[in-house]
C-alpha cells in the first residue's frame, strides 16, 4: 500500500477531526492518503488554501517484503528534521550516506512508520542492529570496558567509572 501526503516543500496539509485544513511544519501530523487521487481531490477542492502544494509519495510497500520502502523525499525530510546529525553517534552525516533506522526495531515490535524512523550512518545502524536503544547503551559500555581492560588501561578505566558515577548517580 502507498502513502501520500500534501506538501509545498516546507509545510504539510493536515485535516483536523472537524474537517478543517491546517498547515503544519510537522511531517508526523500530515494527513496521509492511500490513493494519490484522494490527495489531489483535497488540493483541487481547496485551491486557495493549497496553492503551491503538491502530492508527495511518502512510502511504497514492497509486495514481497513486510517493511515499507520510503521515498528519497522522506529521507531528505527526516535528514533536515535531524539537522543532518546521526541519531546514534551524534556526528554529522551526508544526505547520500543516510541509513534509516527503526528506533524500536521491527523485530522487537516497533512500528514501520516514520514516527519510528531516525537518520543514521550505515555503520552506526549496523552496530545498533536489532537492539533496543537502552540495550545499545549497555552493549557499548560492555565493549568499551572490556577493550580498555584488555589494553591494560586500568587507570583510564577507573577514571571513566568515576566520571560515570558522578554523571549518572
Ligand atoms: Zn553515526
Amino acid at each position: 500500500m502507498k502513502e501520500y501526503i500534501i506538501t509545498n516543500g516546507c509545510h504539510y496539509i493536515s485535516i483536523t477531526d472537524t474537517g478543517k485544513i491546517i498547515k503544519t511544519r510537522d511531517l508526523m501530523s500530515a494527513t496521509r492518503y492511500a490513493l494519490e487521487v484522494d490527495a489531489h481531490r483535497v488540493i483541487n477542492s481547496n485551491a486557495e488554501k493549497c496553492k503551491g502544494y503538491h502530492t508527495l509519495l511518502l512510502c511504497n510497500n514492497n509486495s514481497c517484503k513486510k517493511r515499507k520502502i520510503y521515498s528519497s523525499d522522506v529521507k531528505r525530510i527526516l535528514y533536515i528534521h535531524a539537522n543532518g546529525i546521526c541519531a546514534i553517534c551524534g556526528k554529522p552525516l551526508q544526505l547520500q550516506e543516510v541509513s534509516l533506522d527503526h528506533y524500536i526495531p521491527l523485530s522487537r515490535g516497533g512500528a514501520d512508520d516514520i514516527e519510528n524512523l531516525e537518520v543514521t550512518h550505515t555503520s552506526c545502524n549496523r552496530i545498533k542492529s536489532d537492539l533496543l536503544p537502552e540495550e545499545l547503551t549497555s552493549e557499548l559500555m560492555d565493549i568499551l570496558m572490556y577493550q580498555i581492560e584488555k589494553k591494560g588501561c586500568h587507570k583510564l578505566r577507573w577514571n571513566i567509572a568515576k566520571f560515570m558515577l558522578k554523571e549518572f548517580c
